[in-house]
C-alpha cells in the first residue's frame, strides 16, 4: 500500500488440592500399598499416580538425560557470546540516543536541507538507475484473484509487450504468487518470451518469494516455506535465481529477513518502511546503506548488503529525490487527463525539446541531492507505486518521457552524469564495482549494522503497532495451519520414502502432493503484509480464511493418509481408499471462522482406536484429552496395558455441563515425530479410572450449577478465599475474587514469586486521528477492565492436571497445571477466550504484574528465530513502546526470568518494572488512513493461547550490561515447541476393524539433540507438477540458548552434541542414499554430494539439504 500523497495534509479433586511434592505422594502410596490399603477415594488416587512414577521411572534413570554433564558446558559457551567484533551501528543504541523530536525539514518534511557543488561529480560520474516497478499486493483492497482479473494480468501481459520493443527497458517484479498464477494463463510464447527477458536482464524478479512478507508477525517456519516455494517456482519455470531483495511495503523490517535472504544466496537487499527519526539519522551519517548482521555472529558470515530507502515513501513523489513537489513532476502517469494528478498542485508535462533542459535539469539537482546521502556514485531511483502499469499507456507514458531525459542528461559531459533504467541488481552491481568489491562484499567505509526496525512510525506519533495484534483470530488459524503444514510435510515423506521402500508406492496415495502443494501456497500467501497483518477489507480477510481452512482440511487428510500408512503393522493389508478414510480428523471447523469443534468419540461394546501423532523431534511426555460419550471409560495401551485417566465433565458454560460427553486425559509418552495407538473401551476400572472434582464459586450470582454422579461438584455460592494448585515443582495462587493468577512459589523455596494477572483496555482519542487496523493511538494509559458482573470461577482438580477457569463477559479465562514432570509441569497453560464484539472503539490487554526488576528492559522475539532485547522509552508515545511477539516475550533480572510463550503473535510491551501486557483484541470503528478504508469490526471468539514459564538464574552473568543478544533456555524452547506442536489424536474410523494390527510409529533411531529443530522435512516437487521427486529438502536449525537459567532435572530425554548430528542413522528403518548441502532455499549446492552423512551446524543456524530416504 502505498499512500505517500497523504503526507501533504475439562477438569477432579484430589483430595488435597495443595499437593505434596511427587516423590512424596508416590512414597506414600507405595507404602500404603504395602500395607494393602484398599480404601476407596485414596486408594485410588494412590494407584494412578503410583502407575505414573512408573511410568516416569525412565526418565529419572535415562543416562542422557543429565543436562548439566555431557557437552553442556561447552554448548553454552555460544550464548555468553561477545567474542566477535562490534558493529559501528546498533539500532537499540540509536533508537536510546535519538531525540526523535520531528523538525520540520522544510521539502523533505522528515528530513533537512540537502547541499551539493556540482564539482562533485567531476572526478567520477553520478550514476543513476531508474527502476521501473509495480507493487502488487496479494490482496488487500481486492481478493487475490480479483486483483489478478482485473489488474495484475494486465500489468504482467503488457510488462512481455513493452520491455521487447526497447532493450534498454527494465522491470522488477516480486510476488511470485501473482507470477505463477499468470504463467498458468500464458502460451508458450508469451513464457519464451519472459524467459529472454529474464536471461538478458531485462526484467528482474526480486526476493523471490511468493509473497512479500510481513516481517513482524510471521513464524520463521512460513518465512522460509513461501521463499522455498517461490524459489523452486522461478527455478523450475523461469531459471531465473533472485539475487536482491525488494521489501518496499512491510511495516517495519525484521533482521530474520537479511539472516534468510543471506543463506538463500542473495547478495543484496532493500527495506523501505523504517521510523522517520531513523531514517534521518542514518541519511545525516551516510548509514542508509550498511552491512546487515546477526547480533549473534561473531564474524562476518551472515552479513548482507542492505539498502534502506531514504524517504516517506515508495511511490514516485518520494524516490526520486527529497522533494515531493518535484519528483511528482515526473510521475508521468499522472499528466494532465488522467485519472491520478499531484497532490502538490504541480502536474507533470510532457518531455519536449522545448522543455527538455529545464526538465531534465530540475530532476537531476533532485538525483543529486539524493546521491548526497549516500557513500557511492551510484543513485537508486524506484519508479512506481501499487499496481502501476497495467495500461500500455503508462508503460509509453513513463518509459519515453524519462529515455527523453536520460538521452539529454547523458549528451551533456559537464553534467558528469549516467542515467539509464534498471533493475534492483543492476543497482548494486553498479554499487560494487564503483566500490571495487565483489557483489555482496562490503564496501570500504561502509558501516555494519545489528538489530531490527520496530516499531515503524511514518510520520508524527502515528506508530504501525496495532497490526501486531489486529484480527487475532487468523493470526491463531495461521499458526495452526503452519503446525498440521509442518506436521503433514514430515509425515507425508516419511509415508512415501517407507512406501517406496517396501515396493508399495503405487497403492500409496502420492496425489497427496497437490494437497500439499495448495496449502504451502496457501500458508504463504497469508504470510503477505496486509494478511497475517490483519490489515486488508473484510471480504478478503474471508477469502484468505476460506483458503487457511480448505487448506487445513487438506493438510488433515494428508496426515491422516501418511498415518494409515505408517501405523499398520501388516503392510500387506495397506488398502486406500479415498470415500472411506481409515482416521477421522481429530476436530472440525464448521466455518473458517469458527473455532473448532473437537470429535466426541462414540464408545459401545466395541474397541475403539485412537492414533496419535507427536510433530515434535523430541520424545514427549504429555496428558492427551479425548472426548468421549460415556464417563465409563478404559483405556488401554498399545500393549493392552491399562491407563490411569482422569475423567471430567466438558463444559459449555461456566456452571453447564454438556450431556453425555466426557473428556477423558491420559499420561502418554509419545515418540519423536511418531505416532502412538490408544484403545479405548466402554467400561469401569475404578482403580484407574480417577475423576476430578469441581468447586465453582458463584460470587452470589443466582445460577444452577449442573451435577453429575461421576464427578463431585461443590458449589460455593459466596466467598473470595485465595486458593492454590500445586505439583511437583510450584504452588500456583490464585484470587478467589478474580479467579485470576496471583503468585507463584517454587517448591524449594520460601518466597513466592508475585505474577499478578489483570486486565486492562484501551480506548482511541476522541479528536483527530484514531486507532484502526495499522495504527495504535491510545487515548492515554489503560483503565482496569470492569466486568459488568463478578466472575462465576470453576476450579477442576484432578491426577494429571488441574485448572481455574474464569468466566467473564469478555474474557473465559484458563490456567491449568499440569501435574507431570518435564516441559509439562513447569510452566502454566493460559488460554484466554476473547470476545468482544460489543465494543466500541477499545481494546482489551492482559498484563502481568510481578517484583522483577526489569529496569526498562523487556525482551521480544523476531519471527521465533530469534530474541531482540528492548527498552521501554519514555521520551516516545505509549504505543511506540509495542512490538511484535510471535512466539515469546520475557522480563527479567539477576534472579528470575519470567517468559509468556503464545501460539498466536500479538502485540506485546512492558510500560513498567516488572511488567508484561499483551493486546489480545482490537475492536475499532473506523479507518485510520493508511488506505484500507474500513475499521476493524469483524472481530471474532477468538482463543489466545498461551505458557507462562518462570525460571530461576542460576548462572549470574552480566544479564543485561547493554548486550544486544539474548537467548531463551533449552526449556524454553521445549515449552515454546510444545505449546506450538500439540499432539494430534485421531481416531480410527468407527466401521475399521484394525484389531491388534496397528503398532506405533518409531521414525527416528535416537532422538535429535535438544538443541536442534527439524524445521521440515519437505517433498520435492518432480517434473510432473502433481508429483513428489524421490528427493526431499531437509531443514536444520541449531537454536541458540542460555544454560544460565536451567534448574536440574527437568526430565529432558535429549542431551546436546555440539552441534553434530549423524544424519545416516537418523531415520529409523530408511538409509539416507544421497546427502547435499545447499542454500536456504535449495538452488545452490554448498558442497558436492557426500559420502559422510555426518553434520554439523554453528548455534542459531539453519542448514537446507538435499535429501534421498529409502
Ligand atoms: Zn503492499
Amino acid at each position: 500500500m502505498s499512500l505517500g500523497h497523504l503526507v501533504k495534509g475439562g477438569d477432579f479433586v484430589c483430595s488435597c488440592h495443595r499437593w505434596c511434592s511427587f516423590r512424596q505422594v508416590c512414597v506414600e502410596a507405595r507404602m500404603k500399598l504395602k500395607k494393602q490399603v484398599t480404601v476407596c477415594g485414596a486408594a485410588i488416587f494412590c494407584v494412578a499416580v503410583f502407575s505414573l512414577y512408573l511410568m516416569l521411572d525412565r526418565v529419572q534413570h535415562d543416562p542422557t538425560r543429565h543436562q548439566n554433564g555431557g557437552n553442556f558446558p561447552r554448548d553454552c559457551q555460544f550464548a555468553l557470546g561477545g567474542q566477535g567484533q562490534k558493529p559501528d551501528l546498533q539500532v537499540l543504541t540509536v533508537s536510546e540516543e535519538l531525540p526523535f523530536d520531528n523538525v520540520d525539514g522544510g521539502v523533505w518534511k522528515q528530513g533537512f536541507d540537502i547541499s551539493y557543488s556540482p564539482h562533485d561529480w567531476d572526478a567520477e560520474d553520478l550514476q543513476v538507475f531508474v527502476v521501473p516497478h509495480s507493487h502488487n499486493d496479494p490482496g488487500w483492497i481486492k481478493t487475490f484473484d480479483k486483483y489478478y482479473t482485473e489488474q495484475t494480468q494486465h500489468i504482467l501481459n503488457s510488462m512481455v509487450a513493452k520491455l521487447q520493443e526497447d532493450p534498454r527497458r527494465r522491470f522488477l517484479w516480486a510476488e511470485v504468487s501473482f507470477f505463477a498464477k499468470w504463467w498458468d494463463n500464458i502460451n508458450a510464447q508469451k513464457r519464451a518470451a519472459v524467459r529472454r527477458l529474464v536471461g538478458n536482464g531485462q526484467l528482474e524478479i526480486a526476493t523471490g518469494g511468493w509473497v512479500m512478507p510481513d516481517e513482524a508477525n510471521s513464524h520463521y517456519f512460513a518465512l522460509i516455506d513461501q521463499l522455498i516455494e517461490g524459489h523452486q517456482w522461478l527455478e523450475k519455470n523461469l531459471g531465473a535465481t533472485p539475487r536482491s531483495g525488494w521489501a518496499v511495503d512491510p511495516f517495519g523490517h525484521s533482521s530474520t529477513m537479511p539472516y534468510l535472504l543471506r543463506r538463500a544466496n542473495l547478495t543484496s537487499m532493500l527495506i523501505q518502511r523504517v521510523h522517520y527519526a531513523i531514517k534521518k539519522h542514518f541519511a545525516a551519517t551516510h548509514s542508509l546503506e550498511f552491512m546487515w548482521r546477526q547480533t549473534w555472529d561473531s564474524d562476518s558470515s551472515t552479513d548482507i548488503f542492505c539498502h534502506m530507502m531514504p524517504f516517506y515513501s515508495y511511490d514516485v513523489p518520494h524516490t526520486c529525490g527529497p522533494d515531493p513537489k518535484i519528483c511528482c513532476q515526473f510521475d508521468f502517469k499522472r499528466l494532465p487527463g488522467g485519472r491520478i494528478n499531484c497532490p502538490w498542485k504541480v502536474p507533470p508535462r510532457a518531455i519536449t525539446e522545448a522543455n527538455v533542459a529545464e526538465r531534465a535539469a530540475l530532476l537531476l539537482d533532485q538525483y543529486r541531492k539524493k546521491s548526497r546521502l549516500f557513500r557511492s556514485n551510484v543513485v537508486l531511483v524506484p519508479l512506481g507505486d501499487d499496481f502501476r502499469y497495467d495500461k500500455p499507456q503508462e508503460w509509453d507514458a513513463q518509459f519515453f518521457n524519462y529515455q527523453r531525459l536520460f538521452d539529454f542528461l547523458n549528451s551533456k559531459a559537464d553534467f558528469h552524469v549516467q542515467a539509464q533504467f534498471g533493475t534492483l541488481s543492476d543497482y548494486f552491481d553498479a554499487l560494487y564495482k564503483r566500490t571495487g568489491v565483489e557483489p555482496g562484499a562490503r564496501p570500504p567505509g561502509f558501516p555494519v549494522l545489528s538489530g531490527d526496525f520496530f516499531s515503524y512510525a511514518d510520520r508524527e506519533d502515528h506508530y504501525w503497532t496495532g497490526y501486531y495484534t489486529s484480527r487475532p483470530f487468523y493470526k491463531s488459524l495461521d499458526r495452526v495451519l503452519e503446525a498440521h503444514l509442518r506436521g503433514a510435510e514430515i509425515l507425508y515423506s516419511l509415508a512415501v520414502a517407507h512406501a517406496r521402500r517396501s515396493g508399495r508406492v503405487s497403492q500409496y496415495p502420492l496425489s497427496n502432493f497437490i494437497l500439499l502443494t495448495e496449502a504451502r501456497r496457501t500458508l504463504g500467501l497469508f504470510q503477505h503484509h496486509d494478511a497475517i497483518t490483519g490489515t486488508a477489507k473484510e471480504a478478503v480477510v474471508v477469502d484468505y480464511g476460506v483458503r487457511l481452512l480448505r487448506s487445513l482440511v487438506s493438510l488433515k487428510q494428508v496426515i491422516i493418509n501418511a498415518a494409515h500408512y505408517l501405523v499398520l503393522g501388516d503392510k500387506e493389508t495397506y488398502h486406500f481408499d479415498p470415500e472411506a478414510p481409515f482416521l477421522q480428523m481429530d476436530d472440525t471447523r464448521l466455518n473458517h471462522d469458527a473455532l473448532p469443534e473437537r470429535t466426541v468419540l462414540q464408545l459401545d461394546s466395541s474397541p475403539r482406536y485412537v492414533v496419535l501423532f507427536n510433530a515434535l523431534e523430541q520424545e514427549r511426555l504429555s496428558v492427551v484429552s479425548l472426548l468421549v460419550s460415556s464417563p465409563w471409560v478404559r483405556v488401554l495401551s498399545e500393549e493392552g496395558q491399562p491407563l490411569a485417566v482422569q475423567i471430567s465433565a466438558h463444559w459449555s458454560s461456566a456452571t453447564e455441563m454438556v450431556p453425555d460427553v466426557y473428556q477423558v486425559s491420559v499420561l502418554v509418552r509419545l515418540p519423536a515425530l511418531g505416532l502412538t495407538v490408544l484403545q479405548l473401551q466402554q467400561g469401569l476400572d475404578g482403580h484407574r479410572s480417577l475423576p476430578s472434582s469441581v468447586r465453582v464459586y458463584l460470587h452470589g450470582r443466582q445460577l444452577s450449577v449442573s451435577k453429575h454422579e461421576a464427578f463431585p461438584v461443590r458449589v460455593i455460592d459466596s466467598g473470595t478465599t485465595d486458593f492454590a494448585l500445586s505439583n511437583r515443582y510450584m504452588q500456583v495462587w490464585f484470587s478467589g475474587l478474580t479467579g485470576l493468577l496471583k503468585s507463584i512459589r517454587r517448591v524449594d523455596e520460601e518466597q513466592e514469586q508475585r505474577v499478578d494477572m489483570e486486565f486492562f483496555t484501551y480506548g482511541t482519542r476522541t479528536s483527530k486521528d484514531k486507532s484502526g487496523a495499522y495504527l495504535f493511538l491510545p487515548d492515554g494509559e489503560a483503565k482496569p477492565y470492569v466486568p459488568k458482573d463478578p466472575p462465576v470461577l470453576r476450579v477442576t482438580e484432578g491426577p494429571f492436571f488441574s485448572e481455574v477457569v474464569a468466566y467473564y463477559e469478555h474474557i473465559h479465562q484458563v490456567v491449568r497445571l499440569y501435574n507431570l514432570p518435564g516441559v509439562e509441569g513447569l510452566s502454566l497453560d493460559v488460554s484466554s477466550l476473547v470476545d468482544i464484539r460489543d465494543y466500541v472503539n477499545k481494546e482489551l490487554a492482559l498484563r502481568l504484574r510481578t517484583d522483577i526488576d526489569s529496569q526498562g528492559t523487556f525482551f521480544t522475539d523476531l519471527n521465533g528465530f530469534q530474541v531482540q532485547p528492548r527498552r521501554y522509552l519514555k521520551k516516545l508515545p505509549l504505543q511506540a513502546n509495542f512490538y511484535p511477539m510471535p512466539v515469546m516475550a520475557y522480563i527479567q533480572d539477576t534472579k528470575n526470568r519470567l517468559t509468556l510463550h503464545t501460539a498466536q503473535a500479538l502485540g506485546v510491551s512492558s510500560l513498567g518494572d516488572g511488567q508484561l501486557e499483551v493486546i489480545l483484541d482490537r475492536r475499532l470503528m473506523q479507518d485510520d488512513n493508511r488506505g484500507l478504508g474500513q475499521g476493524l469490526k469483524d472481530n471474532k471468539r477468538t482463543c489466545n493461547r498461551f505458557r507462562l514459564l518462570l525460571e530461576r538464574r542460576t548462572v549470574v552473568s552480566e544479564v543485561q550490561d547493554g548486550r544486544s543478544t539474548s537467548y531463551p533456555s533449552l526449556l524454553s524452547h521445549l515449552t515454546s515447541m510444545y505449546l506450538n506442536t500439540p499432539a494430534l489424536a485421531l481416531p480410527v474410523a468407527k466401521r475399521q476393524i484394525p484389531g491388534p494390527g496397528l503398532r506405533s510409529f518409531r521414525p527416528l533411531a535416537s532422538p535429535l539433540p535438544c538443541d536442534f529443530h527439524l524445521l521440515n522435512l519437505r517433498t520435492l516437487q518432480a517434473e510432473d507438477d502433481a508429483l513428489p521427486s524421490a528427493e526431499t529438502a531437509l531443514l536444520l536449525h541449531r537454536k541458540g540458548f542460555d544454560c544460565g537459567l536451567e534448574a536440574k532435572n527437568l526430565g529432558f530425554n535429549c542431551t546436546t552434541s555440539q552441534g553434530k548430528v549423524a544424519l545416516g542413522s537418523l531415520f529409523h528403518g530408511l538409509d539416507v542414499g544421497f546427502l547435499q548441502p545447499t542454500s536456504l532455499t535449495l538452488l545452490y549446492p554448498l558442497a558436492p554430494p557426500s559420502n559422510s552423512t555426518d553434520i554439523y551446524l554453528e548455534p542459531m543456524e539453519i542448514a537446507t539439504f538435499r535429501l534421498r530416504l529409502g
